[in-house]
């Protein structure tokens, strides 16, 4: 064990769980690491507008990111980005987290490495990726100017981003697969009287059309009628969902049925100095200030921890 691979807290994932955590976790006088697979802000880096994190109004995603990452670090939390971990040792004290072939080692561990987004699974989807296939309003949108854009799924995303679209493309069609929508009322009613927008419900994508230039069309199921319809379009945003990002803790932290990291009101998991926080526990809203908030009561419980074993160690 090489003393700068030390931790007394290392946390994964630097979305506004991780990062509140890494906040509360060094300004609690933890030596603290925040390891991210990919760039610092999580879901935050693909949201355009925020409008309900509180004290936060007309600031983007991004630029909360940017704040959060400059705050946390002024109290002397350490960031490692584009750094996935492969394996962990939670059960060992110190824990041992394997990340890029280099071992780190940490009395307390935050898992805060959020979610991805689900894939439609339908022919077309992975071959026209880049090419008209996004998950990414934010990062893409501006390639759609003047285009006719379908945005699949029926939640909070799909809605808020197709409204976002609608500054880019002529058109925005929803494709949703019930008759009802599942986003926030707020959202979908700004959504329904955007002049830009179009809905059609009770359907599915068969398949995303297109050739080496990029998409041209998807095909359509109505699941009423099963009638089949090809529908032409230069882009497709797909939303249908997060899964949690746990591949690399290989069954050792208790899930539940949806794959969410279980956890009580102290964000404990089931191994003693492990906690989660955000999207990848088990809690029924996931906004940016509810995985704030899970970070901060995270850290602290995380301090409470270290304290208790120096208290062992006296
Ligand atoms: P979500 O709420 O899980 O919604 C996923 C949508 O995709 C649902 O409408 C679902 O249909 C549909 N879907 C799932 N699998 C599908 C498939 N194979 N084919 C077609 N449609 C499919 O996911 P999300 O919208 O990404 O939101 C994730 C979380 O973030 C939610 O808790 C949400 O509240 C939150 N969020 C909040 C905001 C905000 O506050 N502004 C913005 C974005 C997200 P069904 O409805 O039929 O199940």
């Amino acid at each position: 064990m090489q003393e700068n691979n030390i931790y007394d807290c290392i946390i994964i994932g630097a979305g506004p769980a991780g990062l509140s955590a890494g906040l509360y976790a060094s300004r609690g006088n933890l030596k603290t690491l925040i390891i991210e697979k990919a760039i610092v802000g999580g879901q935050l880096q693909v949201t355009h507008e925020i409008e309900n994190y509180p004290g936060m109004d007309h600031m983007t995603g991004p630029q909360i990111s940017d704040a959060m990452e400059e705050q946390t670090k002024r109290f002397g939390c350490e960031v490692l980005v584009n750094s996935k971990v492969t394996a962990i040792d939670l059960q060992a004290q110190p824990k041992k987290i394997l990340c890029d072939d280099k071992e780190y080692f940490a009395k307390t561990v935050i898992i805060a490495s959020g979610s991805d987004h689900n894939h439609l699974g339908v022919p077309g989807e992975e071959e026209l990726g880049g090419k008209g296939v996004s998950y990414c309003a934010v990062c893409d949108g501006a390639f759609f100017k003047e285009r006719e854009l379908v945005v699949v799924g029926g939640g909070s995303s799909a809605v808020e981003e197709g409204n976002f679209l609608t500054k880019f493309a002529s058109k925005v069609t929803l494709v949703h697969r019930r008759d009802e929508l599942r986003a926030e009322r707020i959202l979908q009613n700004r959504f329904k009287a955007n002049p830009k927008t179009n809905i059609i419900w009770d359907t599915v994508v068969e398949s995303i059309n297109g050739d080496m230039l990029g998409v041209t069309s998807v095909t359509l199921k109505n699941l009423k009628t099963n009638e089949i319809t090809e529908f032409p379009c230069e882009g497709v945003f797909i939303y249908v969902g997060l899964s949690p990002n746990t591949q690399y803790l290989d069954g050792s932290v208790a899930i539940d049925g949806a794959g969410k990291i279980l956890t009580n009101e102290k964000m404990e998991t089931n191994i003693p100095g492990v906690f989660a926080c955000g999207d990848i526990r088990n809690t029924p809203l996931k906004q940016a200030v509810t995985a704030a908030s899970d970070g901060s009561l995270a850290a602290t419980m995380a301090i409470a921890f270290v304290e208790s074993l120096e208290e062992v160690a006296v």
